[in-house]
């Protein structure tokens, strides 16, 4: 049975899912059960106790479409929010008892993210803009005994992790932003993934670990092997089993070299069997272990022309503010009413005060960069996200732009939408309105 984190009720939100069913009951439904509003912020909550307990996003994501009723009868107070959270923790154990995908995969899957949420990473913008630049070449590993593999070229560009910069790197290659090649490879524990490994020699036969490694001797003659030492009498070296002298090497007797002796079973040979222990204590042998790649990234030409169309540097157009006394985040983690953490790509204060006295932000902004147009959903979870943070003023920002839908919906919601077709237009733009705020800020 498995239990999960019951977060207190989010008030605020089922307000404002009421009014939306209010609105439009068939469109706020569908809202409801597509889900990112709760599932996303639990997710990034309680990843890692979630994942300890062997419930995968995956997991979460169907147990909540699946139950999904009773959090609209908790917005029109037919449920109470303790009890829809335990509908859906009955619902997720219904789901891992009946085999759907509850073990953890070997390789611990990185979530996956589309191309809008990759791209507005900030690690993503530094790699891509560092290489297109030229400042990076290639990005090449380095091993480190604590770390496992790491990229230090990367890191010392951005403040993550190395866990996000792996990440973003494979994210980046599934994308066809870069290629990869595979230079090495590391032998890595097949459950957890672990490169801390201690190697353990077993005796072929009988599996003891009782075992001697020495210089071993084989009189030709008789054909009898032993350790060199079993041969040593005084400083001659006679066979303890024809009892006769040897007399050259290479002659009557050769030196095969170190072997082992087990203790245990008396067994004498050349290899023993490796068995190894991971950091987290799980036992494997040889054959067990995954294969981990050792990669070095390169940008793929291709994509090159693209690259400037989905680089946005909103930073330095939020300088803007910055000097103009508002206090800046970019990108910012803010904890809101419903007290999971929300990612934001920028929140805007008008002063540091106002951050610090936990005043809700004056703006805050989600960046958008890709091919296509941004759709519904983005701004949905947008807007769910700020109005849980209590945000004055939304805006979402957007290479090319977004579709109809997306459009009217921010609209309705109040959220204003900046678009450019290119990001130096919508750079533009940016600067434009930042620089209006400004001075408006000053008077
Ligand atoms: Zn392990
Ligand atoms: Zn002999
Ligand atoms: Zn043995």
């Amino acid at each position: 049975m498995v239990r999960i984190p019951r977060p207190s009720e989010p008030v605020h939100l089922k307000e404002l899912w009421r009014s939306e069913l209010e609105r439009n009951r068939a469109a706020a439904i569908a809202s409801i059960k597509f889900g990112t509003w709760f599932t996303k912020p639990y997710w990034n909550n309680y990843k890692d106790l979630l994942e300890r307990r062997g419930v995968s996003l995956q997991d979460l994501v169907q147990a909540y479409q699946m139950c999904y009723q009773r959090f609209v009868d908790w917005v029109e107070d037919k449920e109470k929010w303790d009890d829809a959270i335990l509908g859906l923790e009955e619902q997720l154990n219904a789901l891992i008892e009946n085999g759907a995908a509850t073990i953890l995969p070997v390789e611990k899957e990185p979530e996956k993210l589309d191309e809008h949420s990759l791209l507005r990473k900030e690690e993503v913008q530094t790699i891509l803009r560092a290489l297109e630049a030229g400042e990076l070449e290639s990005i090449q590993p380095v091993l480190d005994f604590e770390k496992g593999m790491v990229y230090p070229s990367v890191k010392k560009l951005t403040k993550t992790s190395d866990e996000n910069i792996a990440h973003a790197l494979d994210a980046l290659v599934e994308e066809g932003f870069l290629s990869s090649e595979v230079v090495d490879s590391v032998a890595v524990c097949p459950e957890c993934g672990s490169h801390r490994l201690i190697l353990q020699p077993r005796c072929p036969s009988c599996g003891s670990g009782k075992l001697v490694k020495k210089p071993t001797i084989q009189h030709l003659s008789c054909g009898y092997y032993d350790f060199e030492e079993n041969f040593r009498r005084g400083d001659r070296l006679i066979c303890p089993k024809c009892e006769n002298p040897l007399k050259a090497l290479g002659v009557d007797y050769i030196r095969p070299g170190l072997n082992y002796r087990c203790l245990s079973c008396g067994s004498f040979f050349p290899n023993p069997r490796m068995r190894y222990v991971c950091s987290n204590n799980h036992e494997f042998f040889d054959e067990e272990f995954t294969l981990k790649e050792v990669k070095v990234y390169t940008l793929n030409p291709a994509k090159k022309p693209h690259i400037g169309r989905v680089m946005l540097d909103i930073k330095s157009a939020l300088q803007i503010l910055e000097d103009g006394g508002f206090y800046v985040e970019v990108p910012t983690y803010l904890r809101g009413i419903s007290g999971v953490p929300l990612e934001f790509s920028f929140a805007v204060w008008s002063n540091r005060d106002a951050r610090d006295g936990g005043s809700p932000p004056y703006l805050v902004g989600e960046v958008f960069t890709s091919e296509d147009a941004v759709d519904v959903n983005a701004v949905l979870s947008f807007w769910a996200k700020s109005m849980d943070i209590e945000a004055k003023n939304k805006i979402l920002v957007a290479v090319p732009g977004f579709d109809d839908t997306a459009r009217n919906l921010a609209k309705s919601y109040n959220i204003f939408l900046l678009e450019g077709k290119s990001v130096a237009e919508l750079d533009q733009k940016m600067r434009d309105l930042f620089t209006k705020l400004a001075s408006a800020q000053r008077k």
